[in-house]
């Protein structure tokens, strides 16, 4: 799996993003978050996820 360098979130392709059409994806990045209701969740306001799915917390 890869990460997208610009929202962070997680891609199962090689593709770009399909949340932000980014191309810049990267399989060097560290911890996983899961985020489930991105409207209540502190998590997803501290990490700034805006939409349920699978974030890496750190890209390199
Ligand atoms: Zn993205």
């Amino acid at each position: 799996m890869k990460a997208c360098r610009n929202c962070k979130r997680i891609i199962e392709a090689d593709e770009k993003c399909p949340a932000c059409g980014s191309e810049e994806v990267s399989d060097r990045y560290s911890g996983l978050l899961v985020v489930i209701d991105a409207e209540k969740s502190e998590i997803a306001k501290i990490a700034e996820v805006h939409a349920p799915g699978r974030y890496a917390v750190k890209v390199k």
